[in-house]
């Protein structure tokens, strides 16, 4: 007996709705769902993997404990206990700062985990909490939330209207779109050019998106900041600044024409590799579009001027008037955001409020930079760091200078993961708790509707049972144990106090529930299980809610479960200047801590360009650490190899398939050498998330393929400064000719030394 039900992709952030045939309770296929609002039958490779995902014989389905040298299985009551006296220990020793906690990318893509985390966090009450955000994206969240007031407030590219998308370190073709959810990426960029518009690929790499587009060029890395900045100096040297419809909303124009007065095209041609005619072409295509929009992620966000390059990108959309208009760059409108208030709010955003302890690295987003957790971990002191808690993170291979990440973790006194898998940071844990897997799970996309080219919304109910507590509830019982409870105390109070906040926050004044009585409110969202019910408030008194009977056609996750398909809620339209928080109650178009920051750009316009740099790749099948255990996304052959150009193969002594020894600051690997002349001269590629050869680790097929990992190379001492983010590109590194091993990388080049808490894999 065969049934088929509908749900959104939890893998990444294009949101594809998929059409999963059941025959009774085993999955018989997955593809992609034709009537999805949103994606409209489009997947990627990766999207039919959650078969395996789910099915996979390496994915933990009871929690573990260490014993010893090894992980065993245990019950859930017994697993808990472990973590409250580990916990607690650590706490009563240290203080709550003692505790640090990691939440990894695919976090971000739970309802349960986007909905507790922040409980979880002021739960703790430590400062050491650390994100992938910052081996990624905090650069545009610090540059928004100094320009709008909001770090949540991100302007996305309107693909499907635009007429001259400008790409800046991002190959959304193989990544699918990051901060921009667009499924079938590729398409939308495809019909731009099918309607007479026109995409312009920058990168040091012919990346697959280059290919596909009407104009590459290349760029050293590290240097679109300087690109960016004579772009707008060519604005306004040609007299093409034009604000649009933001003329009366925004603030800093002349601090904006001095600061990039000495980007010159001419001055930032040797260093950017682009010459002076091309910058002012392109400056000028941009401005003569109907409408444009630069699209810069996570290959410029991930250096040393990381906000810099963000912030310039957004100026450009600004003073081309293409900020905030169909076309350009929009601002999503989610269907559990906070409607956009009567006027600018005006409260202003910072970063700062505290700092890390060892290298004063100050907190961004509410969180420490991921790259100083190893100093956090090592350095004695009060504050030190002792015990670590993993959320579906794996920093081990997705942090920079992976090795010393390692041994820290190695030498914390303890460490809990909600992890579904042993990988190459779990296997360091004391315990393990695996959350119900993907398709056992409710879904929303709280972080990816907000970032949406289209407002849509959907929600995919579990598909199948899972034995073992939710994950709400694990994560409620770890906020349980770092507030001082207990594990065993009830964890529908940690949820239930969220929703009370939340109900409490939208009926007072000025609220979207004002008038409406709390205990009504919160009587009419029972029956359902505690995530849901705070979902169901979101959607409820959101921008398109059904305020609890005030507008009956309003949305709520009742009519979202009688919509499996999703729910269209149109193409985004402007919500300037009400939705900005400044300070001002305009867009801030120079604020104060990067116009504090040009300074150090400009010193590096003269700094003579290193011999090699490395930057990372995508590839279609991977998914950062962890899709490399699903056998068809591994087939084939060694994807984890170093692309370089022919010249520098040549002038290295390096050829097709030969081993290549790279060598940072902090580490060195070996890996198989493929030449290829997309590469720029002077850049070696080499992808992230490899290197799954770790003692302990319980990937069966990932252990087969295991790869390098990038990480091992990449420096935690260059960071951005006004973010924290990691400096993963630009990497400077020298090459060498090196043995190779049959499986494409030299013997023990990836071990990240021996940790002494290394699990018996046989365990
Ligand atoms: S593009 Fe992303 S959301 Fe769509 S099927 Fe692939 S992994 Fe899933």
């Amino acid at each position: 007996m065969t049934a088929t039900q509908f749900r959104t992709c939890p893998l990444c952030e294009a949101t594809c709705g998929l059409s999963i045939t059941m025959n009774g309770d085993r999955i018989q296929s997955v593809r992609g769902d034709d009537d999805d609002v949103f994606s409209h039958g489009f997947i990627c490779p990766k999207g039919t993997a959650v078969k395996h995902l789910q099915e996979d014989p390496d994915r933990l389905r009871a929690p573990l404990i260490r014993d010893g040298e090894t992980l065993r299985e245990a019950n859930w009551e017994e697993a808990f206990a472990a973590v409250e006296r580990g916990l607690g220990a650590v706490i009563e020793r240290g203080g709550k700062d003692a505790v640090a906690l990691y939440a990894g990318n695919p976090s971000v893509h739970s309802l349960s985990a986007t909905v507790m985390l922040p409980m979880l966090i002021r739960a703790l009450g430590s400062k050491n909490f650390y994100s992938a955000a910052s081996v990624d994206q905090i650069p545009k969240h610090v540059s928004c939330g100094l320009m709008f007031g909001d770090p949540l407030l991100i302007p996305v590219p309107d693909l499907d209207r635009t007429d001259y998308l400008l790409v800046l370190g991002a190959n959304p073709w193989i990544s699918n779109g990051s901060l921009a959810t667009a499924p079938d990426f590729r398409g939308r960029l495809e019909a731009i050019g099918r309607r007479g518009g026109k995409v312009v690929v920058i990168d040091p790499r012919r990346t697959e998106t280059a290919t596909g587009a009407d104009e590459h060029l290349f760029i050293k890395p590290g240097t679109d900041a300087f690109l960016v900045l004579a772009l707008a100096h060519t604005l306004f040297d040609e007299g093409r600044v034009d604000l649009g419809d933001l003329e009366d909303h925004v603030t800093g124009l002349a601090d904006i024409e001095r600061i990039v007065e000495p980007f010159t095209p001419e001055a930032v041609a040797a260093r950017t590799g682009i010459a002076p005619d091309d910058i002012r072409r392109i400056a000028r295509e941009f401005s003569d579009a109907p409408s444009a929009s630069i699209y810069d992620r996570v290959g410029v966000h991930q250096h040393t001027f990381g906000t810099l390059t963000s912030w310039a990108s957004d100026v450009v959309n600004a003073i081309t008037g293409n900020l905030d208009r169909a076309g350009g760059r929009m601002f999503p409108l989610a269907a559990h955001a906070q409607p956009d208030p009567e006027e600018p709010r005006g409260r202003g955003w910072s970063t700062g409020r505290f700092s890390s302890r060892v290298k004063g690295y100050p907190e961004a987003f509410g969180q420490l930079p991921v790259a100083t957790l190893a100093d956090e971990i090592e350095e004695p002191g009060d504050g030190q760091v002792r015990a670590l808690v993993t959320i579906a993170g794996n920093p081990v291979l997705s942090t920079p200078n992976g090795r010393r990440v390692a041994a820290a973790l190695s030498s914390l006194d303890f460490m809990v993961a909600v992890d579904p898998y042993v990988n190459e940071t779990t296997r360091l844990a004391d315990v393990i708790l695996p959350p119900p897997p993907l398709l056992s799970r409710h879904h929303y996309d709280f972080a990816f509707y907000q970032l949406s080219i289209r407002n849509v919304a959907n929600y995919s109910p579990p598909l199948q049972t899972f034995d073992g507590p939710d994950e709400w509830e694990i994560l409620a019982r770890l906020a349980l144990v770092m507030s001082g409870g207990s594990a065993a105390a009830d964890p529908h109070l940690v949820p239930a106090m969220g929703l009370q906040y939340l109900i409490d926050r939208a009926v007072r004044p000025g609220g979207p529930l004002e008038g409406h009585d709390p205990g009504a409110v919160a009587t009419a969202l029972e029956g359902r299980e505690p995530v849901e019910q705070i979902l169901d408030l979101r959607l409820r008194s959101g921008p398109y809610g059904d305020r609890f009977g005030d507008v009956p056609d309003g949305l709520s996750l009742a009519v979202l479960e009688a919509n499996p398909h999703g729910v269209d809620l149109g193409p985004l339209t402007p919500r300037l200047p009400n939705a900005l928080r400044t300070v001002s109650g305009k867009v801030e178009l120079a604020p104060e801590m990067i116009a504090a920051d040009i300074p150090r750009l400009l010193a590096d316009l003269e700094r003579p360009a290193d011999d090699m740099v490395l930057i990372g790749r995508r590839q279609l099948r991977s998914n950062n650490s962890w899709m490399h255990n699903v056998p068809a996304m591994v087939r084939g052959s060694n994807r984890c190899t170093l692309v370089m150009n022919p010249a520098d193969a040549a002038r290295l002594a390096l050829s097709e398939g030969a081993g290549a020894r790279i060598v940072s600051r902090v580490g060195e690997v070996v890996a198989a050498v493929e030449v290829s002349d997309e590469m720029m001269p002077g850049v070696a590629s080499l992808p992230h998330g490899w290197g799954h050869d770790l003692p302990g680790v319980r990937l069966s097929v990932a252990g087969a393929n295991a790869g390098v990992s990038a990480n091992d190379l990449t420096d935690d001492a260059l960071i951005d400064p006004l973010s924290g983010n990691a400096a993963l590109n630009a990497l400077p590194v020298t090459i060498t000719p090196a043995e190779i091993s049959g499986n494409g990388h030299a013997p023990g080049s990836s071990s990240s030394g021996s940790p002494s808490k290394v699990v018996d894999a046989s365990a």
